[in-house]
Formats: structure tokens, sequence, C-alpha cells
């Protein structure tokens, strides 16, 4: 396979080399032109162009300047300076040493026509199909996924910051497009009350003094959109886009009480996945997990972790905060799939995991979905001698279940549905027989009430059982313990990637910088590779060392 070669610098090579010296990612670049190639071509982006006339800037240039960039965790300004002043980046880019680049804001342009196209996903696909053409990345090995969460590149803001900042924003969307309109009726109060930034340390403190003041602001901003509503010579101004935020927020923070606007209670509230927390990013979700709490995305990083093999990230996915690991389970086997870079085993943690999951990955995939089960949290499991549901006997073809004591279940096998929508099964035994049984107290608490039990369907249930036993061998322990190298590969993107913190506004934005991110980490690694620098050994401390085996 040729590597993807544009016109090469006509800079003597020599030269390149003892100057890129002098560049801390220098070396990077000669190896990634030498050995990898431009990873782009202009007819990966013929789609986002149109047919007549020619971009100023050739689209692989600008493709792979995103990388770079991303490589270096440099802004627009800083990436476009590089293209005119660093002779490792011109090197890369095949360009004069006289040519004095572009403007800045063509990245910008570039990264807009790239959303506009859907061809976000093309600058990490394009690489791994160049990858696996060259025998560097391989279907059917294991790989492994994890999720950190993202700050949105937003100032975090309380409940009544963010009513006050909401009202704020619809009002200078307003200024800017009807500046006569507002002026005519506005109450001149309202420039002290929402002509500075509503930041908390300016509010009053007491909750009913903080209650009075968010229907305060309630009760402006029900003027401004009753206002708006009421404006009929102008157009469109109910349908901007600050204005559609404000009433959205006023819906799921106020509610009217005998013509009184008032706050609704913390309970009152809508689902935080269905709220906006600020007016500047209405992608943006809180997000919670175990001790974290964020406002922002979630980003998850699957890639391959064969022992002797390259590590490479095959697939990045962005969420809102509050979106489940669990659900991205599948939408990352349909996008591996989609890739013919599916994996025999995919190893992740929990969060990733559901028996239904278990036996959807094997049939539909042929993936072994490698992860610990949730453990039996009943009572039963966690008293001695406790007949939890994993020591009944289900035979699936008569349809009855046996019991420890080996009594068997009633004929009612009522397939349904759990408070999740989960289908389930359920059974339950001889009033009778459990009222006499000798060892009642190990199977029900209840009084009066026979034993029951809920099943998952036949597949799901044997896939859980076994998974749990599985889990409990060394074996199933030490391949899973390769899960942990993804924490790295976070630490990498997070330390020198900038991947924890948002750099664009909205959801779209934020999955392209991600996109890139996992473009330049499989760069950095491939280079790595190229270079022999083998993976990093998980570091032990000096005392957890002598600890006895
Ligand atoms: S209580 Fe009922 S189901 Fe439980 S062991 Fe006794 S007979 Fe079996």
């Amino acid at each position: 396979m040729s590597l993807k070669q544009q016109p090469i610098s006509p800079v003597p090579e020599e030269t390149v080399r003892v100057a890129c010296a002098a560049f801390p990612k220098g070396n990077i670049y000669l190896t990634l032109r030498d050995e990898i190639g431009t990873l782009y071509s202009d007819s990966d982006f013929a789609a986002l162009y149109p047919t007549h006339g020619q971009p100023t800037v050739r689209p692989w240039r600008l493709a792979l300047i995103c990388v770079m960039q991303f490589i270096e965790d440099l802004s627009d300004r800083q990436a476009a300076e590089a293209v005119r002043s660093r002779i490792d980046w011109k090197y890369v880019l095949g360009l004069e040493l006289t040519d004095s680049g572009f403007d800045f804001s063509v990245l910008c342009e570039f990264r807009t026509r790239l959303m506009a196209g859907g061809a976000g996903e093309q600058l990490l696909d394009t690489l791994l199909k160049q990858f696996k053409e060259r025998g560097w990345l391989k279907e059917r090995g294991k790989q492994r996924t994890d999720s950190t969460h993202v700050l949105a590149a937003i100032r975090n803001l309380n409940r009544l910051e963010g009513v006050g900042e909401t009202l704020r924003s619809a009002l200078n969307a307003l200024a800017t497009v009807a500046p006569d309109w507002l002026c005519t009726w506005v109450p001149d109060v309202w420039f002290d009350r929402y002509g500075r930034v509503v930041e908390e340390y300016r509010l009053p403190k007491g909750i009913a003094a903080r209650q009075e003041y968010a229907e305060m602001i309630g009760t402006d901003g029900m003027q401004l959109l009753i206002a708006v509503q009421a404006e009929t010579t102008l157009d469109g101004l109910a349908h901007l886009p600050a204005v559609e935020i404000l009433r959205q927020t006023w819906v799921h923070q106020y509610y009217m009480d005998n013509d009184r606007v008032k706050l609704r209670a913390a309970a009152d509230l809508a689902p935080c996945g269905s709220r906006f927390d600020s007016p500047y990013d209405i992608d943006a979700r809180f997000g919670n997990k175990r001790s974290v709490t964020w406002t922002g995305y979630k980003v998850h990083l699957t890639e391959t972790c064969d022992e002797n093999q390259v590590h490479l990230i095959t697939h990045a996915i962005t969420t809102q905060a509050q979106v489940s690991d669990v659900t991205q389970t599948q939408p990352i086997h349909e996008a591996l799939a989609a890739k013919d870079l599916l994996p025999n085993q995919h190893i992740v943690d929990a969060g990733y995991v559901d028996s239904n999951l278990i036996v959807t990955s094997r049939k539909q995939y042929g993936i072994d979905l490698v992860g610990p089960v949730r453990p039996n949290v009943s009572w039963q499991a966690k008293t001695d001698g406790g007949y939890d549901s994993s020591q009944f006997i289900v035979n699936w073809n008569t349809k009855r279940v046996t019991c420890p004591q080996g009594k068997k279940s009633t004929k009612k096998w009522v397939p349904t549905q759990d408070k999740w929508g989960n289908a389930v099964i359920n059974v339950r035994f001889p009033r009778q027989t459990c009222r006499l049984c000798p060892a009642r107290d190990l199977c029900t608490r209840s009084l009066t009430e026979p034993r029951e039990l809920t099943l998952r369907p036949k597949a799901e249930y044997q896939a859980l059982q076994t998974a749990r036993q599985q889990q409990n061998s060394t074996d199933w322990k030490k391949l899973y313990g390769t899960r942990a190298g993804v924490e790295g590969t976070l630490s990498q993107g997070i330390g020198t990637l900038g991947l924890r913190q948002a750099r664009y506004v909205g959801l779209i934005k934020v999955r392209l910088q991600h996109l890139l991110t996992a473009v330049a980490l499989n760069v950095l690694r491939m280079v790595a590779w190229l270079d022999g620098i083998s993976h990093a050994k998980t570091r032990i401390s000096r005392f957890a060392a002598l600890a006895p085996v």
C-alpha cells in the first residue's frame, strides 16, 4: 500500500532534520511525513467543496493542520502561525519555506465545512483504513472502551445565575436585531438588573431573598416573552434562538400561580437531561459519575489492546453528560461493524454491560463482551446460606422452577416487563408449600406470600449466571485486567491533547474535537511504535512491589 503522498517539500531533508531538532515535536513530524504520509488527499474532501474553482488552501493540508494542531493542543491562531513559521510543519505540509500561510479563520471555516458535510467521522475512518491496509490494525482482536467527563466551554452557573443569564442573553439578542423596539418599552431598572453579568457574589443572600429575586427575574422574563409575542410588525423576534431558549427555560423553571410567576421547587424540575444548564451551550448537561459532577459532555474512546501491537483508537463518540454508558455499547458495536473493525473480545467496565448486551453482542456481532455484571444484590445473596435466584433450577421446556428444597413452582409462567421496560418472566411457588417450608427464613421475608422469582428470558438468564461464575476465575480477572490500560489513553488525551476541556460550544462541534483528538492520539502512537518506543508498563510503588504474591 502506498503512502498518501502529496508534493514533497523542496527543503533538503538534512536541513529539515537539523532544524526539526529545535522543536519538541519536530521528530514526530519527520516520522509522520516519512513513514506514515500525509494522511489525507483532496479527494477525501471533494464532496465538501463546490466542483468549480479551487479552494485557497488544499483540503488535505487543512485536515492535516487540524490534526497537528490537536497534537500540540494549539489554538487556531497558534496553528496558523506554526504553518507560517515552523520548518517542521512546512516539511510535513510540503510547503515552500517562503510560504506565507493563511488567515487563522480558514481553520474554523474548514471545520464548519466538515460538520455541515457530516465528514467528521471520515477524518478518523480514513486514517484507520490506511492503517488497516498496511497491516497495523486488524479485525477480531481485543478492544477496550472507557469514558471520561468533558467540561463544557462555559461558566458553571447555579440556578439563579442560570435564569438571570438566560434573560440577559435574550435581551442581548433582541438588542442586536431590534434595538429601537426594545428601547420603546424596556423599563430603565432592567439596565441595572441585566446590563452586567449575573454573578453569585452580587446576588441576594438568604433563602427568602433569593426566592424573591428568582421570581422577580421570572416576572421580567415573562413580561419580555409576552412583549415579543405581541410584536407583529417585526418578523421573527419570537423565533430568535435566545428567545426560544428563554421560553423553554421558563417552562422548566417557573409556573403560574394566580397570575404570579413562581419558581418551581427542586423536586418539581424536569430531569436534568431535558433542561438547559446555560443559555450559552444548550447541549451541555449536568453529569454525575460516582463522586464527580460536571456540566458538559462525556466522551467514549475505544481502542485496540492486543499484546505486542500498537494500540489505536478505533472509535470515539461524544454524548451529553447525563447519557449512561450502557446505552453506548450497542452503537459502538454498530460503528465498529461499519468500519470492519469488530473485535472478538470487547473489554469494558460494569457501566457498559448487562445481560441483554452480552447476548446481543454475541449473536449480532460475534463479540464476547467482557465486563463485570452487577452482582446479585438481593438480601438472600447477602445472607449466609440464603436462597438467592442462582440456587433455583429453571426448566425452560416445562416452564417450571425447582427451589433448593426440591419444590416446584406453580404452573403460572408470566412473561411481562419490569419498570425499565426489560422483558422478564414472573414465577411463584405454591402458597401452601412455602407456608410449611422449614427453610422459609432463608427464602422469603414475607409472612403471608410465597416466594416469587423474576427471571430474565432464557438466553439472558443463562448469560448472566455464566458471567457471574466466570468473573470469579483467575483467567477472567487477568483478561479483565487489560481494560485498565484504557485509563492511560484517557490520561494521555487529557494531559497532552486537552481532552477534558471542550474547545467549542455545542455537541456537534465537541464531537468533531474528539474525533480530531482520536486521530492525533493515533498519529502519536503510530509514530512512537514506528520509532520503536514500546508501551509503558503500569508503575507499581516500591512498597506495593514488596507485597507477597
Ligand atoms: S419457601 Fe417455598 S420456594 Fe422457598 S425453599 Fe421453601 S418451598 Fe421452596
